[in-house]
């Protein structure tokens, strides 16, 4: 310490040794106010707050607080967990959809066999229920003129 006051001195014979103590003051006030900032903020953005604490205060404060600043997860850990639950119930919507659309109960046109809506064939008589489009490959139904999906007429046969 007393070789750094010396060095100082030497260097800027201006600085006196109470200039020296507030300045030091300071620069640990700011680090410990970055560190606590760092600190506060990576726990919130669920980053490695302690990690990041002891960067900033072993590395000066300032320097590793505009790295953090610069690195730090965009979103906070309440954001991502509410985009994530935002995904999932989108999923379940979609899953729930489907499940809707494929368990629809529709009845055999020959022979009243209660059948899905996605059944190609009636499992009981043999009956031909859907078709594919020969232009889109969607499955739709066996006496469609035109495919509601893509507008491809079907000949007549
Ligand atoms: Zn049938
Ligand atoms: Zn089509």
């Amino acid at each position: 310490m007393n070789y750094i006051m010396n060095l100082l001195r030497g260097s800027f014979p201006w600085i006196s040794a109470l200039d020296f103590g507030i300045f030091l003051l300071g620069s640990l006030v700011v680090i410990f106010v970055l560190a606590f900032y760092v600190y506060r903020d990576s726990s919130l953005r669920g980053g490695k707050n302690l990690l990041w604490t002891i960067c900033t205060i072993l590395f000066g404060g300032i320097l590793p607080f505009l790295f953090y600043m610069i690195v730090r997860s965009s979103y906070t850990k309440e954001e991502l967990e509410e985009e994530k639950l935002n995904k999932e119930l989108m999923q379940l919507q979609r899953n729930y959809y489907e499940l809707m659309v494929s368990k629809e109960i529709q009845k055999c046109p020959v022979c009243g066999e209660e059948v899905s809506a996605d059944y190609m064939y009636c499992p009981k008589c043999f009956t031909q229920l859907k078709k594919y489009c020969d232009e889109c490959k969607k499955r739709v139904d066996k006496d469609a003129k035109i495919c509601p999906y893509c507008g491809h007429i079907f000949d007549e046969k």
